[in-house]
């Protein structure tokens, strides 16, 4: 590796902008690798398509990135996430539609100046020119509307997609970004807060004996349960099995005694399957609670610290909460 790692990124983001490849983990990763001159290989290989002055396209970069280099963690490739295209997906239909409208008032006014040259040398037939003016200007303005319209669906689905790109499809509760999203403005803003994390017990034997569908929906109702109980505290679903609550401006004890009220709540719900009402037997879950200022090193850490004292609820018999 160089001793000008700096120089070399600098390199590396030149190159990406110069062949209008986008600055993906991905396609940095393999121009650094192929500038830094720890991939000679790859350098040889990146300059015989670049070397001319020809583009190298993503086609090219994807290849010699499966050529030269191992693959990066998910989340860190060119894949595009889902939301991320529908967004990518409503920006574009939304400049069609902006397009669209500029062109409806571009012809406007193209075919009021020709009216207006009509006028200048045939006054005689005023009101015929008038009137298809007048008919044009109907025209015009129902094509704006339309295009207007449009817009406002564009505008609604574009806000739903952003909604649902914070949104856990399962228990339509938070997801990790939209809790990490919360966490960071808490940690900004310096507001002390409380973090509980909720681990369902032994989660995998409902799974095993019900089938995962209805997995799902035992996560629901436990993602349910805690919302109501935690309100207005944040509530979101961390991954698999397991909820955050964030309490923010909330003592420790206060937090314990929300989470206890939770865990007895859903402790004591009689689950039941839907189909033919046999009883699923008791769901528990554990929780660990740590508070979270501003002399912590983070979430990370917090949640760390949490899940410690989860597991330590898990070793001493699930169904119950530790604070520290
Ligand atoms: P413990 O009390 O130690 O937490 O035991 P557990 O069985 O809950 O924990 P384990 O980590 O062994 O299993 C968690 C299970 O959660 C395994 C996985 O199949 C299930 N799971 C994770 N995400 C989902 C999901 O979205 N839907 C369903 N139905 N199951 C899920
Ligand atoms: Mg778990
Ligand atoms: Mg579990």
């Amino acid at each position: 590796m160089s001793e000008r790692p700096h120089e070399i990124a600098e390199e590396t983001i030149a190159f990406l902008r110069h062949h209008l490849l986008d600055p993906t983990p991905q396609n940095y990763t393999l121009c650094f690798a192929a500038h830094s001159g720890a991939h000679p290989a790859l350098h040889k290989a990146l300059a015989a398509i670049s070397d001319d002055g020809i583009r190298v396209t993503q086609k090219d970069a994807d290849e010699l990135f499966a050529q030269f280099l191992t693959a990066l963690p998910p989340g860190l490739t060119n894949d595009e996430p889902d939301f991320a295209r529908a967004l990518r997906h409503q920006a574009l239909k939304i400049t069609d539609a902006v397009n669209d409208a500029a062109v409806v008032a571009g012809a406007f006014n193209l075919e009021l100046s020709s009216d207006y040259d009509r006028l200048k040398t045939d006054p005689a037939n005023v009101a015929t020119i008038l009137a298809t003016m007048l008919d044009r200007s109907r025209k015009a303005e129902n094509e704006l509307a339309a295009a207007m319209a449009e817009l406002q669906t564009l505008r609604t689905e574009l806000e739903a997609a952003r909604e649902d790109s914070n949104r856990d499809a399962v228990t339509n509760l938070h997801n990790r970004r939209a809790l990490l999203a919360h966490l960071a403005e808490l940690a900004e803003a310096k507001r002390d807060h409380v973090l509980a994390i909720c681990d369902v017990d032994h989660f995998k034997s409902v799974n095993d004996t019900y089938g995962h569908v209805v997995g799902d929906r035992v996560l629901k109702s436990i993602g349910n349960a805690l919302s109501t109980a935690c309100a207005p505290h944040v509530v979101g679903r961390w991954g698999g099995e397991e909820f955050l609550v964030i309490l923010s401006d909330t003592e420790l004890s206060d937090a314990k005694r929300i989470i206890e009220e939770a865990r007895e709540h859903v402790a004591g719900t009689r689950y039941k399957l839907r189909a033919t009402d046999e009883p699923i037997g008791t769901i528990t879950f554990s929780a660990g609670l740590v508070c979270v200022n501003d002399t912590d090193n983070g979430a990370q850490e917090a949640i760390i610290r949490a899940d410690e004292l989860l597991y330590r609820a898990k070793s001493e018999g699930r169904n119950r909460s530790i604070a520290a």
